[in-house]
């Protein structure tokens, strides 16, 4: 491996974490930062940390001595001998000018508008007069933020009317730091993208994960964000376009605001691993901080692909002095299958300090939640924190005419019972067939796994959008008011060589539901056990009534009723049967 050193200004968990990637790979790091016992001094065993202020010159020039690299892991430090020692030719990623940039909000916000990344309104306020002025152009509420030093939401202030304003500038230190403000943003959902960017230029990025903050601290993180595909594109797209502008390597943190209509804000960067990264540990081919290395050391980077379906990450935050009670979550995860635990060593327990995270990960979006729902019930006494609202579906069923839909309910009470999240529309072959194509063509950009599209006489719709889309369609012949529903079975069964559609039997739209769960099962094993069960319980279901039938024969030939027997047994058996079939 790579003989060179890498220096770190700071030795957080971040630094810590950056530390088990490089012992993997044989790198040495050296930290520099005020305890002897940092987080990330704590494990690997080099005599060569420095304890000393990661903004002390001296300090970083020595680390500078131990280094072939110098990186960071925490923004604040001292930019100015970062910049000396880089016209030094000391080897610094990512670049000291990114860095400035970046530790001033208003500067990193003004770059990005100047670069057509698109960032809520802001306006700089060096008096009350362009305080006043910001509250009358944004309204309230609108948010007071200080430019620099600012982490966790402290330096942040929500100023919901001008009562709030003297307790604002007081919380943020009355002009005495630098302050902006920002329209306020009524986002649906916060994104988030980690960026790689390798020294030689070449970008790369992590998938769009969801971030939930409570009091402006990040309590959880979901991968992949639940929100439709072609939105996700965008938003990697947006965040690769955003750290391109910069220079430097490194990972970077792209923090992001979803609108309503879908459009979306850059909110701020981190030029450095990042809280919404950590779940690349377990859930992706390579971590954030093994990427993070490679990319300073100009080596290939490697895959960001997520190598489970679905991943979450919830922090451990102290709750109050009291170590024990953080620890608490971490019992029930060591419970949870797909759960890991990483504590941070960190001494001291405060309020709203970060202690450790919990990253769990899972075959479906459903198992995960199942999965992290007991965890996240211990650090709060509710699971307000889980985003139960928006679940991106897997399967769409789609039909020609809302007359179909009494026929195709019954598909999606099938996908309900299995937990799998589906969307219902309306898409005529004939009466809107542009929207048809879009949707067939789009499907798959934005998540769907399967179709089932349920049509009623001429019956076009399956055999169209499997013309269209790469998916697997299963198509529903819906009886209509003249024929027997046969002339629409017949259209969609007759299908030409090359353009499969999975057919099931007339207004049989269960048993489109229950093949669209098995062609989910091939992929996704909780639904394979599902399917199991339910197969299961089918199967008591029948032998159950072959007992009672049983029971009636027995009756029967004890009241001497003889031969008559068999013919209500046989008339039994079919009443049963086709009862089975259509229930
Ligand atoms: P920090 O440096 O503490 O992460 P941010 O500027 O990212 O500060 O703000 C922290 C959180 O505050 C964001 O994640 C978001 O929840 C909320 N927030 C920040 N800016 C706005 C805004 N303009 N409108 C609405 N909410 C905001
Ligand atoms: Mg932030």
């Amino acid at each position: 491996m790579d003989p060179r050193t890498i220096g770190v200004l700071g030795g957080g968990q971040l630094g810590r974490m950056l530390v088990e990637a490089a012992s993997r790979l044989n790198i040495d790091v050296v930290i520099l930062d005020k305890p002897s016992d940092a987080p990330a001094k704590q494990i690997q065993a080099t005599k060569s940390h420095i304890d000393g202020d990661f903004k002390d010159p001296d300090r970083i020039r020595e680390l500078a001595q131990k280094s072939d690299i110098l990186t960071i892991e925490i923004e604040h430090v001292n930019a100015d001998i970062l910049e000396i020692l880089s016209r030094e030719n000391v080897v610094i990623h990512p670049s000291p000018l990114t860095i400035r940039l970046i530790q001033d909000k208003y500067v990193q916000k003004t770059h990005l508008s100047k670069n057509h990344i698109p960032v809520v309104d802001f306006l700089e306020v060096l008096s009350r007069q362009e305080l006043m002025d910001a509250a009358s152009k944004f309204g309230y509420p609108f948010m007071l933020k200080s430019k620099t030093l600012a982490y966790d939401g402290r330096g942040n202030y929500v100023v919901r009317s001008a009562d709030d304003i003297e307790e604002a500038l007081k919380s943020l230190g009355n002009y005495e730091k630098p302050l902006y403000a920002e329209r306020w943003a009524p986002f649906v959902k916060e994104l988030a993208v980690m960026v790689v960017r390798r020294a030689n230029g070449e970008v790369k990025s992590y998938p769009v994960v969801e971030t939930v903050h409570r009091e402006n601290i990040c309590h959880l993180v979901i991968a992949p964000a639940q929100i439709n595909g072609l939105v996700l594109a965008s938003a990697k797209d947006m965040a690769e376009r955003a750290i391109r502008t910069l220079e430097g390597a490194g990972v970077f943190g792209v923090e992001m605001f979803l609108m309503s209509d879908g459009s979306i804000y850059v909110n701020e960067i981190a030029p450095r691993p990042h809280n919404s990264g950590h779940y690349t540990i377990e859930a992706c081919e390579t971590s954030q901080y093994e990427n993070h290395l490679r990319s300073i050391l100009d080596i290939p980077l490697g895959s960001t692909e997520l190598k489970v379906s679905a991943a979450a990450m919830i922090n451990i935050l102290g709750k109050s002095g009291d170590f024990e009670e953080c620890l608490r979550p971490c019992t029930k995860a060591l419970a949870t299958p797909g759960a890991t635990i990483h504590l941070y060593g960190k001494k001291e327990c405060r309020k709203g300090r970060k202690m450790g995270h919990i990253t769990t990960v899972a075959d479906s979006i459903y198992q995960l939640f199942e999965r992290i729902g007991p965890i996240i019930k211990v650090i709060d006494e509710d699971d307000s924190s889980i985003p139960r609202t928006t679940i991106q579906p897997l399967v769409g069923i789609i039909m020609g005419s809302d007359s179909d839909l009494p026929t195709m309910k019954t598909c999606a009470e099938m996908l309900e019972s299995f937990d799998v999240p589906f969307e219902l529309s309306i898409v005529s072959a004939h009466r809107t067939p542009l929207r048809m194509v879009e949707y067939a063509k789009n499907a798959h950009k934005r998540g769907i796994k399967v179709i089932v599209a349920g049509a009623g006489g001429a019956a076009h719709l399956p055999g169209m959008v499997a013309a269209l889309t790469p998916l697997p369609v299963i198509g529903v012949p819906v009886k209509g008011k003249t024929l027997d529903g046969v002339d629409s079975l017949y259209s969609i069964v007759q299908m030409p060589r090359g353009v499969p559609v999975a057919t099931v039997a007339i207004n049989n739209s269960m048993n489109a539901g229950l093949l669209a769960v098995r062609q989910l099962g091939a992929f996704i094993p909780s639904y394979l056990e599902k399917m199991e069960q339910f197969m299961e319980e089918q199967e008591n279901e029948v032998l159950a009534k072959v007992g009672r039938l049983e029971e009636v024969e027995r009756v029967f030939t004890i009241c001497g009723i003889g031969t008559d027997v068999l013919d209500l047994k046989n008339g039994f058996n079919i009443t049963a049967s086709s009862k089975f079939i259509s229930s």
